[in-house]
């Protein structure tokens, strides 16, 4: 976008003396009684700007953004779809938005029910026995399920310190474990990507409380072996979580309880179409099998003849892990994508944002090669060719390349174990014209950067800021460009 360059300047540098944007009296003024001793002495400093500067301010600012609602979004692992408007409709419904928290249950059963049937849809296609709504967000989730486990520990009167997390996990894995005061066992993966169930054995024993394994994993492949796995964690006397962020492969093709998984978490903004937070609430699940029912957050919602009731559950519950039942305005939008789909079309999710993913593998493979030789899941891993390493361009390169030419850039250097890796997930939301406008935006930088490595490495050109030191840039944020 092209502006004046005296756009660039904060609102307080645009302030003129006298600018008004309101020019009715306010009518609260004169009613507020506050005591003159806790009046201000002085008056605040404001910028003082007309309504439209004040329009124009912001809608310029809002305008420097990406967001999946002006560009394509292909950030690996976090699910970047379409966010349906209808959601949003459904949520601001008037007997949802206006509901009081405390509203006793007779004064909440439409919100009641729909948690219970949300609650009873997602335990079926996730193929377990119950469910809680009430974590914020999926590293949420995680700290509830890892709650879950130790409280069935101890009521077992087992004690067990270890958490067990192959190196290709998300970084939100080992910190969950840390934060819950478990200590952190690694397992390296193969080269292919999987976990060995040789290896695995190696790694646990009675120590061991939880294996955490996102499936498909990180590297948008298959654990093959979740079975054999699952009998593994199972003889060690242990519990297999299911990091689910990935769901979007499998919904409505596999059951992950079919699998032999004891709990999983849910990422509503990820697979369930709400949007990714933007400052907003977010929403999780950590839906499990029966054993570990008795020690869900409390409150569930239980139908009790005909009539929807909050469940407090017993002393074995692990208390409440957030408000209420949670972000309720969330679940809301949650359940109208899951009315929306039928089983079928949930399918139909999952092997669009397979099939897409690998066109993109596929038309990308000879530029920039693929980590697993075989075909992917909903995302796939590249890294930069030979040519353009050789000419010492980096992933980061092709990242601030993309970003010239329109595109948000993919999720990079994760997971960890691939050098140099670029992680690409499209989502089954995006068209095949998109998709081909990012492969031959992806090609346009292989050239650039083969024809002239150092522009590459000067991109980006065409956004207000140039490239940042992005660890000075989170530490020190300079706000004033
Ligand atoms: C996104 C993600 C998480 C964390 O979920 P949040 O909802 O962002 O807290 C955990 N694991 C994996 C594999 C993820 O992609």
């Amino acid at each position: 976008m092209i502006c004046a360059p005296t756009e660039n300047r904060l609102s307080i540098e645009k302030s003129d003396a006298g600018r008004r944007g309101l020019f009715c009296k306010n009518p609260l003024r004169a009613r507020a009684k506050v005591p003159a001793n806790l009046r201000r002495k002085a008056a605040p400093r404001l910028p003082e700007l007309s309504e439209f500067d004040v329009v124009r301010h912001f809608t310029r600012l809002s305008r420097l953004n990406f967001s999946v609602d002006t560009h394509f979004y292909p950030l690996g692992s976090c699910t970047m779809k379409y966010n349906p408007r209808f959601n949003e409709e459904a949520a601001a419904l008037e007997g949802f938005a206006a509901l009081h928290p405390l509203a006793h249950d007779t004064c909440s059963q439409g919100t009641l029910e729909l948690l219970h049937d949300l609650s009873a849809r997602l335990t079926e296609l996730c193929g377990l026995d119950a469910i809680t709504l009430q974590p914020a967000a999926g590293a949420h989730s995680e700290f509830t399920g890892l709650l879950l486990a130790k409280a069935y520990f101890e009521d077992k009167g087992e004690t067990r310190t270890e958490i067990v997390v192959p190196d290709s996990a998300h970084g939100t894995n080992p910190a969950t474990a840390s934060m819950m005061g478990f200590t952190t066992v690694n397992i390296a993966s193969e080269p292919d990507g999987r976990l060995n169930v040789e290896e695995l054995k190696k790694h646990i024993g009675p120590k061991t409380a939880v294996l955490m394994l996102t499936v498909p994993n990180t590297l948008g492949i298959f654990e093959t072996n979740i079975e054999a796995i699952a009998k593994a964690v199972h003889e060690a006397g242990a519990l297999l979580y299911m990091d689910g962020a990935n769901l979007n492969a499998l919904i409505g093709l596999v059951k992950p309880g079919d699998l032999g998984i004891d709990m999983m978490h849910l990422n509503f903004h990820k697979t369930f179409s709400t949007p990714h937070g933007g400052g907003g609430p977010g929403a999780g699940a950590i839906v499990c099998r029966k054993h570990l029912a008795p020690f869900l957050p409390v409150p569930t919602v239980r139908k009790e003849g005909g009539r929807y009731v909050s469940d407090f559950g017993d002393k074995r519950t692990i208390g409440k892990v957030k408000a209420f039942f949670g972000n309720t305005g969330v679940l809301v939008k949650a359940y109208a994508y899951m009315l929306a789909h039928s089983a079928k079309e949930f399918g139909d999710i999952a092997r669009y944002s397979i099939i897409n993913a690998n066109y993109v593998r596929a038309l990308l493979k000879d530029l920039y090669p693929s980590y697993s030789k075989e075909h992917c899941m909903h995302e796939c891993v590249l890294t930069p060719g030979e040519d353009m390493t050789a000419k010492g361009l980096k992933t980061l390169d092709v990242a601030k390349g993309l970003i010239d030419r329109g595109f948000h850039a993919p999720t990079i250097y994760f997971p960890l174990i691939v050098h140099e890796a670029i992680m690409i997930e499209p989502t089954e939301t995006e068209s095949k014209e998109t998709l081909d406008e990012f492969v031959a935006a992806m090609k346009d930088v292989h050239d650039q950067g083969v024809a002239d490595p150092q522009s590459l490495k000067d991109a980006p050109r065409t956004l207000p800021v140039r490239r940042l030191d992005e660890v000075l840039a989170a530490r020190q944020p300079n706000l004033r460009w």
